[in-house]
């Protein structure tokens, strides 16, 4: 691990001027903010991540999850995991987020996660974790060895010819179904960013992970109020059945009258390479009988423009599968 400078403090408008002026230094010393470390920790350790400043936000009041008056949530980005999941709102309104937060992880690194921080998972392709191999998101332009080499985990939906790899998050799943606001605070004030533009595609730039500019630090998340009469799941499908990331996953919100669907919300996990909404699936199941062959017409619509790689066609039909189930599961 080099050496980092390292800061604390319990002022946001201090952690922004520092990681700023940081990030400005004419050593060109990237800044990170630290939170609960669960990922950053492990990536300095192998050197993937290799910050000339840690500013240490652990005690910036953003402890909170608030609800809102359209019975929607706040939520402030230094909630740990394991308070969300278990908050009695949460539970109650919004099964879904707190199924996939719970779905995630460990017990232990429930815990010590929060909620900025898991906005900013990064992806666990083996290449990008290992520096002796090549990698275009670690190191732009030096390749890809995954396209040709271990892909079986790696993405399905919004791949390119730079990079194939998964968001591993589920928590950023459910988030990605219930519209969440991400709201962001930068020396250029605060601004909100909808959780589908917050993510990029990897395109020939797949270092460029989300829209956050240098020195920038999410404060909070927002959740607006479900209509009434909605119903939500996350089904999360994996090699073992706890602490392991998705090679499917599924968030799904539904209303239905009359045997018919009237409002759909779907996001995809583990096959995208950003927490993928499919709208295409979304639009399919509104209006339509609620029934098991629409159920599988909705995941055919949702798969259908999957590029898989050598080691992961499954993924295509398992994908399928999964949100056929969660529609079953979910409208039962
Ligand atoms: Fe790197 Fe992306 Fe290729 Fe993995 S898939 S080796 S993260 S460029």
């Amino acid at each position: 691990m080099k050496l980092f400078a390292f800061t604390k403090t319990t002022d946001i408008a201090d952690a922004i001027k520092e990681a700023t002026s940081a990030a400005a230094s004419p050593q060109g010393a990237k800044a990170k903010y630290i939170a609960g470390g669960t990922t950053l920790l492990d990536l300095m350790k192998l050197n993937v991540e290799e910050p000339g400043t840690l500013v240490d936000i652990n005690k910036l009041p953003l402890d909170k999850i608030e609800t809102t008056r359209d019975g929607g949530l706040k939520i402030g980005a230094m909630v740990k995991n394991a308070d969300l999941a278990s908050h009695p709102f949460v539970k109650s309104q919004f099964p879904v987020l707190s199924e996939a937060l719970l779905s995630g992880a460990s017990a232990q690194l429930r815990n010590m996660a929060t909620t900025g921080g898991n906005l900013l998972q990064r992806t666990r392709c083996v290449y990008f974790r290992d520096t002796a191999f090549a990698c275009n998101k670690r190191e732009p332009g030096s390749g890809c060895p995954a396209i040709e080499g271990e892909n079986r985990t790696l993405a399905v939906l919004g791949t390119s010819d730079s990079c194939i790899a998964t968001n591993p998050s589920d928590m950023n799943v459910a988030l990605m179904a219930l519209e969440a606001t991400i709201v962001i605070n930068g020396t250029g004030g605060e601004r909100e960013v909808p959780i589908n533009d917050f993510y990029l595609l990897p395109g020939s730039t797949p270092h460029l992970e989300n829209v956050l500019k240098p020195g920038e630090l999410i404060t909070h998340v927002v959740v607006k109020g479900l209509p009434a009469g909605s119903k939500s799941m996350y089904l999360k499908l994996r090699d073992r059945a706890s602490y392991e990331f998705a090679l499917a996953s599924a968030a799904v919100i539904v209303q239905m009258e009359g045997g018919k669907f009237s409002r759909v919300r779907i996001a995809l996990g583990g096959v995208g390479t950003k927490p993928w909404r499919s709208l295409e699936a979304e639009k399919f199941l509104t209006g339509s009988a609620v029934n098991e062959a629409n159920f599988r017409k909705a995941a055919e619509e949702a798969l259908h423009a999957a590029r898989p790689q050598s080691q992961n066609k499954f993924k295509v039909e398992l994908a399928k599968r999964c949100l056929t189930h969660t529609l079953k599961l979910v409208s039962s």
